[in-house]
């Protein structure tokens, strides 16, 4: 679903241009750059875009885990720039995360029971055998067993390890659950797993994701909606299918271009190719104009001048890129 299309109800999750920069080293590091999403319940949104185009910054930001320089997010209808600490410690039962590193985000010295049980002693859902039967069902219906409870999480492969986090996760029954690459670190048939997992779990309880990653295939499978993004902007947004058939921003389609093609002669399967053109920039001193400029096979003396806005194209996307101003869009293509 685009978010430009109308919906008559509102969305879960709802953040309004917004804008992240931080100091290093001396310099202002332009981390997210009027950012807009839209979360429909029960619905996944996808983020993609090379390392450093801000994604994690994006889900951190969604989270308040990070505040924001300027800019909007809305939960359920709460302002979470606004909502007060003890509202805040309320819905952050209802937005979890599941992290890349699976084995680096448990605490080794932790039991199952004491990892995936810990957010319900922190939000204080449940305490002794109501605690341990919480921790059970969970890791139930992420695939693991009871007799897991008192294991160690380097017992365990990345796979299960990434099934604890989801456990862990899924423990306060929240709405929204941010997939911070959540399995690019896993094998690629352990991945499909995890994915599947992830997607059974959405269809029994209804949950929202924001799915990032850098994997264009993956988020193809997971996301309703996929946003693209390149040096802390949304370059391209709409409908997956569509989106890879289709792509419209050239930096689109030189990843979907760069996607490996499925090869039976290869050990893995998988055969790439075209890889990207250039580097992006420092998100410390972006180009002026559009920030994709330099790489951008079609770029004009306008485009090093002028950034181009995120505006509605064909098949409800929405594109950043003069190529598609208005009465444009048929010469770009
Ligand atoms: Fe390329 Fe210009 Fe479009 Fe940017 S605005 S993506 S440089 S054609």
């Amino acid at each position: 679903m685009s978010p430009d299309a109308p919906t008559t109800e509102a969305p879960l999750f709802e953040a309004r241009d917004l804008v992240k920069r931080f100091r290093s080293r001396g310099t202002v590091v332009q981390a997210v750059n009027g950012v807009s999403l839209r979360i429909p319940r029960g619905r996944t949104v996808g983020l993609v875009g090379e390392s450093g185009s801000g994604k994690s910054t994006v889900a951190r930001l969604a989270l308040r885990l990070l505040d924001p320089t300027s800019g909007q997010v809305t939960f359920d209808g709460v302002d979470l720039l606004r909502a007060s600490r003890g509202q805040m410690q309320a819905l952050r039962r209802r937005m979890q995360i599941v992290f890349q590193d699976p084995l680096g985000s448990l605490n080794p010295r932790m039991r199952v029971l004491d990892a995936v049980g810990e957010p319900l002693a922190v939000h204080r859902i449940a305490k002794g055998s109501a605690r341990v039967d919480r921790v059970v069902e969970l890791l139930e219906r992420v695939g693991l067993r009871s007799s897991d409870l008192y294991r160690f999480s380097h017992q365990f492969s990345g796979g299960q390890a990434q099934r604890i986090g989801i456990a862990r996760a899924l423990a306060t029954d929240p709405d929204l659950i941010v997939c911070d690459e959540a399995v690019s670190a896993l094998d690629v048939s352990v991945q499909a797993q995890m994915l599947n997992l992830l997607k059974r779990l959405q269809s029994e309880l209804g949950l929202s994701y924001l799915f990032i990653a850098h994997d264009l295939n993956v988020v193809r499978y997971m996301a309703d909606e996929v946003c693209v993004m390149y040096l802390g902007q949304i370059v391209e947004r709409g409908d997956g299918d569509t989106l890879f058939a289709d792509p419209r921003h050239p930096y689109t389609g030189m990843l979907v271009s760069a996607l490996p093609e499925f090869a039976p002669e290869r050990a893995d399967g998988r055969a790439r190719r075209a890889v990207p053109r250039g580097e992006p920039a420092s998100p410390s001193s972006p180009p002026p104009g559009c920030r994709f400029h330099p790489r951008c096979p079609k770029a004009m003396q306008r485009c090093r001048e002028e950034a181009p806005a995120l505006h509605g194209v064909a098949d409800g996307r929405a594109a950043a890129c003069h190529l598609f101003d208005a009465g444009r869009e048929a010469s770009a293509r």
